[in-house]
């Protein structure tokens, strides 16, 4: 038997683990933290429970190859049937609610510009209704279900792809800016942040138009749990609170070392950030060309989460709201004009009977204030005093949530360091418009491979998802395993 260790209970990670467990390795994951699913995670204050991880989920239908991945590994089960919204967002602006429906009808349009915008918006979205991530296998690999590669699949997208240059130059906030309505920039700025590039905005538009893009119910924790589940049935073990210090290459494969415990391996995996791993994981920085690009390139994608559990059921408030603040709301040396904010008045666990939870990102290069407030020692005052003005600000807009909240709870990007060691804090990666990818390779040494987020192309949950696929079947290759 293969023996495979897999650094990180992420959804990376716990892809990669499953698939390679299947083909019959003796897997084993090593996950710093208390429970699975990395940053893709929610949890639990007092009753109220903090979604912290999908917003959207990618694949959340079956005509989506990458609902495959979900399936075969368990995530998406009968326990956590998935929920589509429609409206998406609501502009919610003085007494306007300003609805962002799936198929962009209803939008305010007035004068030529905004209708010429809107027909542009609407072509581009056109173009990519059959764009999506081919989920097809590794060449030369044996497989038992093979999923060869359809020249069809890629002509349908042939449409996407022809217009994706000219999208990877401009920042989704300068396309937005084709509209003169204030409002319709507001709501497609709570699609993506303004300054990830327009190919991020139009093809989770485009998700959102073919019915994709869900919310399974149960959240993040949820889903990461059955993603364990099926690892575990399947006969593989997971160590918590367990961290990875070094890998070295050992006589017959590799040598994992956490604190007290050492771990011999026939391969590894490292599903754990790696802008953090190649600087910290081996006996020394890994210089490859690749590893120096990523140091002098990659920026991070930071933000604060704020969730607070409310007294009230808010059944008035949308689902999902971009709100026009009064006036604008400040945290961590960064300034807020709008809020988009969570309502989870439709999960009935999330809270106790009547009240609700709702929960906002705020976006934006936060981790080096934070880091100074840690190191001054007023890391805590200073969340304090972010959460007390958020209720602020939030309860001139929702009344009924003032003298309503039970719970209040933060992260920051040294929470995400802390738990998940992900680098800088960052929650995912991006592509800013006219920057390349800086990534590290699915396999970098015979028997030690990369996985997740920092792998293949950038995003959430389906790089994750498609990287873990794509490094079990790599690894298969290799080691002349079935996948
Ligand atoms: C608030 C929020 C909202 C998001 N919304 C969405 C969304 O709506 N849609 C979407 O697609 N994506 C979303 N994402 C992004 C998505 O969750 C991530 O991109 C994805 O989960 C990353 O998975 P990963 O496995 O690559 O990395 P990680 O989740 O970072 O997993 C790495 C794992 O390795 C562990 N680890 C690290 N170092 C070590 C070590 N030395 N030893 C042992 N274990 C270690 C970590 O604890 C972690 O569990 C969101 C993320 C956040 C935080």
């Amino acid at each position: 038997m293969v023996r495979v260790i897999v650094i990180g209970a992420g959804i990376s990670g716990l892809t990669a683990a499953i698939y390679t467990r299947r083909a019959g390795c003796e897997t084993v994951i090593l996950e710093k933290c208390v429970n699975p699913g990395g940053v893709s995670t929610s949890w639990t204050r007092r009753g109220y429970t903090f979604e912290g991880g999908i917003h959207w989920l990618i694949g959340s239908i079956d005509a989506i190859p990458l609902h495959n991945i979900w399936k075969e590994t368990g995530a998406l089960q009968d326990n956590n049937p998935v929920f589509f919204k429609d409206p998406v967002y609501t502009l919610i602006d003085g007494q306007d609610r300003i609805p962002l429906y799936r198929d962009l009808h209803g939008l305010p349009i007035h004068g030529l510009r905004d209708r010429l915008a809107l027909l542009t918006l609407k072509f581009h979205v056109w173009c990519f209704r059959h764009f999506h991530q081919p989920i097809n296998d590794i060449p030369g690999l044996k497989a038992r279900k093979p999923r060869p590669f359809s020249v069809m699949e890629y002509i349908r997208m042939f449409p996407a792809v022809l217009i994706t240059p000219f999208l990877m130059l401009q920042s989704a906030g300068s396309y937005a800016r084709r509209f003169s309505s204030r409002q319709i920039r507001a709501l497609l700025g709570a699609v993506v942040q303004p300054n990830i590039n327009a190919l991020s905005l139009i093809y989770t538009l485009s998700t959102f138009s073919s019915d994709d893009s869900g919310y399974p119910s149960g959240g993040s924790a949820r889903m990461a749990g059955n993603m364990a589940d099926t690892f575990i049935s399947l006969g593989g073990k997971i160590h918590y609170r367990t961290t990875a210090t070094t890998i070295e290459k050992s006589a017959d494969g590799w040598t994992v070392r956490t604190d007290g415990e050492v771990y011999n391996a026939d391969a590894v995996i490292v599903s754990a950030d790696a802008r953090t791993a190649i600087d910290r994981l081996f006996s020394e920085p890994v210089k490859d060309k690749w590893a120096r690009k990523m140091r002098k390139g990659l920026e991070t994608t930071q933000c604060m989460f704020i969730g607070l559990g409310i007294k009230q059921p808010l059944s008035d408030w949308p689902r999902s709201m971009q709100i026009v603040l009064r006036s604008p709301f400040s945290a961590a040396g960064l300034s807020y004009s709008t809020l988009v904010v969570n309502n989870y008045n439709r999960e009935p666990e999330f809270a106790p009977e009547g009240c609700t939870v709702l929960t906002c990102l705020l976006h934006g290069p936060s981790y080096a204030f934070w880091k100074k407030a840690k190191e001054n020692g007023t890391y805590a005052m200073e969340k304090q005093a972010v959460l007390e003005r958020f209720i602020l600000a939030l309860g001139e807009i929702i009344p009924e949530i003032q003298g309503n909240v039970a719970v209040t709870d933060m992260a920051t990007p040294l929470t995400y360091e802390r738990y998940c060691c992900t680098f800088e804090g960052s929650y995912m990666s991006d592509w800013r418009p006219l920057k390349g990818l800086f990534h590290a390779p699915i396999r970098y040494k015979h028997g030690l491979y990369f996985t997740g987020q920092r792998t293949l192309y950038s995003g959430g949950l389906p790089v994750a998802a498609q990287s873990g696929r794509t490094t079990a079947q790599t690894l298969c290759k290799d080691f002349g395993l079935v996948f």
